[in-house]
Parts: C-alpha cells; structure tokens; sequence
C-alpha cells in the first residue's frame, strides 16, 4: 500500500462564546484537516493545529510521505522528527512540524483501516472505553462586543456549576491569568463552595502571566482549596523551577516543555511536576508516546492538552488517553465550547466521559458538507482566531503585582 494523493483543507470553526486567556480572546480555531489516499482506496484522516501555513509546509515536504507504505509510520515520524528538534521559532519549522502530527495520524487511521484495528489496539491496548475529561472552566465574553459578566468571579463559577449539571464532570481545569490574582482566587474559593463534595480536583492556567513573586504568593494562598496542580504560573522553565521551590503546590506545564530538548533541563530545574503532551506541538501520537516514556523513567506525571482541536483529533487524544497508562491526569477539552465539529458523530459527554471510537482506525468520519462550510468560512475570515482583550487594557503581564 502507497500513500499517492494528499488533501489538506483548512477549517475554521467559532467557539459559541470569547474565551478570555492570559494571551486575549480566543473566538474560533482553526486546524488543517489531512485526507491521505492510497494506492488501494483507503482514505486516512488526520488534523492539526494551524491552516494556511500548515497546507504550505505539507506541501513543501510531500517528498517526506508520499509514495510511502503507511505501515512505514516510524521511518515518516522520523523524517518529520528532524522539524521537532530545531527552533520553534521558525514559523515555518514550526509548521512542518504540526504538519507532519497530522500525516502521522492520518498514517495510524490507514494502518488501522487495514488491519481491522482501532488505533489504541495498536498503541498497546485500549484499557478504558470511556476516557474521563475535566471541566474546562473559563471568564467568558457573552459575544465579541459585550463582555457581560465574564469580568466577575460569578461569571467562572456559574460556568463550573453548569458544566457540572450538565455533564458529570468531577474535575476543574480553570483558565486564570485574566482578573487580578485576587479575583481569581475569590472566583477558586466560590466554586469550592459552590460545588462541595461533587468538585474533586482542581487546577487553574494563567498561562505564564504572573511573575515568579506573585505566582509563589497566589499558589501558597490556594493550597488551603487543594489545587491538584499549576499548569504554567510563570515565563520559562528557570521561572518554573523559582517558584516550584517556594511551593508545595505541584506544576505542570504545555509551555515550558514542548520539545524532547527541553525535558534534560526541566528535570534538572525539578521545574515540572505534570507535562501535559499535545498531539500536535510533540509532533504526532508517535512521539507523545515516547514522551509517556520519558515521563516514566524520570517520575514526571503526564497529562494530554487541549488547542481547541476538532473530532479527529479528539479522537486520536481519546486513543491515546485509553491506552496509554502514564496518562494519569483526566484530560481538558475545548470540545463543549466549540460550535460545531466536522464530524459525522460529535461526540458526547455523559459523566464527565468520552466513549473511545468503536470502529477502526481513529474511527471517525469526515462530515463531507461540514468540511466544506467551514474551509470557505476560513476563506472568508481567515486565521484571526483572537482579539484583544479591551476590558484589560492596562494589564501588563508579569509586572511584579502580577
Ligand atoms: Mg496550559
């Protein structure tokens, strides 16, 4: 079997409501969804993170995959992997890598297209059918020119109970870094509170938006609510290690650790409690899998991160978290804030869980009208995915007050 024919179509899909994040507004994703058909007629999926520059980068490197036997999944992570070890910096580099996650994925739904096997069976086995997710809580905006309330500790905490209601969840995962760290400590408090016994554990993101002060002052006075972990308090892994000194409270990271690179200093900084492994940043499931290993031998726990990605790659997270032990965190989705999805079958949440697809492969389809509505609405608006957050239009990150 040959791959022979690539299609790479960039989406764009609005969230329902503006998510506030240390960065600014997040109101849509964009993705670049991977269509690789063989020399047989089996068609693999895969999706990444970006659009147009991920279609350029795809198709600057088709030498890397095209004519290549899928089942040759290895020797197509390696010929991409020499895109993770350079800077990220490089925009394009960075594409081609985020490129080259979403041909792997697609390489991993053709092999098991062809064998009968759902792709946790071939990443070592599918332990769980029903993957457990944490509530994703954030400050929302009720539409692009209104903030509503979404500047008000309420506005989180009526999220967190409605997501609870609704869903089943168990777990918080709270995007900070948007109100003063008081505020956002009240906004914790309340939904202890509010939630009690059903509320089991709880971490909070600001997104490296606090100076090493700050996040040591904010992190001691929270312990009392019991945060599981800190997912990025503050800039870079030294800023990491700082606080993680000055705290008991454990940290996590999808900022300061995105490359194999990165991992020697971040053990050697003991500035990483948790890494949260994103398919698309590490460059492919493949290489989330050796970082389950490297998590393992060095006793750093491992969590899976969410980029506001789409059904297939939702699907290949799902896998992933099934079959893969070290994933010992319960994982974050922007999935139930996102409008719509290119898949036949969305998936659902019921107690807090995704059933792992049945059929093989990822085990999803392309919704074929969907695929198309959303690449000509990214035709239309592009890749601003993101607005400035006018109602903190004095903020200035890491000052030392933040
Ligand atoms: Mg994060």
């Amino acid at each position: 079997m040959k791959i022979v024919n690539i299609r790479a179509t960039p989406v764009t899909v609005p969230l329902k409501r503006p998510l506030r994040w240390s960065f600014g507004v997040e109101t849509s994703t964009t993705r670049t969804i991977v269509e690789l058909e063989t020399d047989e007629g089996l068609i693999g999926v895969g999706e990444t993170r970006g659009g147009d520059e991920v279609v350029r980068a795809l198709a600057l490197h088709r030498e890397l995959f095209m004519g290549t036997d899928p089942f040759e999944v290895s020797r197509i992570a390696r010929r991409f992997a020499v895109f993770r070890m350079t800077s990220e910096q490089l925009a394009l580099v960075g594409a081609a890598k985020l490129a080259g996650a979403a041909v792997e994925m697609a390489c991993w739904d053709l092999i098991g297209k062809a064998l009968g096997k759902r792709c946790g069976d071939l990443w070592g086995g599918i332990e769980t059918e029903r993957v457990e997710f944490a509530a994703y809580v954030f400050y929302r905006y009720a539409s692009a020119t209104d903030i509503g309330d979404g500047d008000r500790p309420e506005n989180a905490a009526d999220h967190a109970e409605e997501l609870f209601d609704t869903h089943g969840f168990r777990d918080i995962k709270f995007k900070n870094g948007v109100l003063t760290p008081e505020e956002e400590i009240r906004s914790v408090r309340l939904m202890r509170e509010r939630l009690g016994g059903r509320l089991r554990y709880l971490r909070i993101d600001p997104n490296a938006v606090w100076s090493v002060q700050t996040s040591v002052r904010v992190l001691n006075e929270l312990e009392e609510y019991g945060l599981e972990f800190c997912e990025d308090p503050t800039w870079g892994l030294e800023g990491m290690s700082l606080v993680r000194e000055r705290t008991p409270v454990a940290l996590a990271t999808n900022m300061a650790c995105v490359t194999f690179e990165q991992i020697p200093l971040s053990v050697r900084l003991r500035a990483v409690d948790v890494i949260l492994g994103d398919v698309h940043f590490w460059g492919g499931p493949s290489a989330v899998l050796h970082l389950a290993k490297v998590c393992e031998t060095f006793n750093i726990g491992l969590s899976l991160h969410s980029d506001r990605e789409l059904g297939i790659s939702t699907a290949a997270v799902l896998h992933l978290a099934a079959s893969e032990t070290m994933v010992g965190h319960t994982i974050d989705t922007h999935l139930l804030e996102q409008a719509d999805d290119i898949i036949t079958e969305p998936f659902t949440f019921h107690e807090g869980r995704v059933r792992v697809p049945s059929g093989p492969g990822l085990g999803v389809t392309i919704d074929r009208d969907k695929l198309r509505f959303y690449a000509e609405h990214h035709q239309r608006v592009g890749e601003s995915s993101e607005f400035k957050d006018t109602a903190r239009a004095g903020f200035r990150a890491r000052f030392p007050k933040y």
